[in-house]
């Protein structure tokens, strides 16, 4: 009878941790993935055809967003 109980009691934390396992593992997993921290909005100069991240571009009168002062300048000409 001690027996039984024993496995009965196995089979619980096997299936206590079973349990608790898929349901931890998505929330932490899942946003680590796709949110990496250093991720920005990168957008594309006109004129030279370089890359920089959105907070270190000027914006034209046009909309359009320029590495620097003497390309939008260019690009306005
Ligand atoms: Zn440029």
């Amino acid at each position: 009878m001690k027996f039984l109980l024993l496995v009965a009691v196995v089979l619980a934390v096997v299936w206590w941790l079973r349990g608790s396992r898929r349901t931890d593992s998505p929330g932490r997993d899942a946003p680590r993935q796709g949110t990496p921290a250093q991720q920005q909005d990168m957008v594309q100069c006109p004129v030279c055809s370089v890359h920089l991240p959105r907070s270190d571009a000027l914006p034209g009168p046009n909309g359009q967003l320029y590495c620097c002062a003497e390309h939008r300048l260019r690009a306005e000409a």
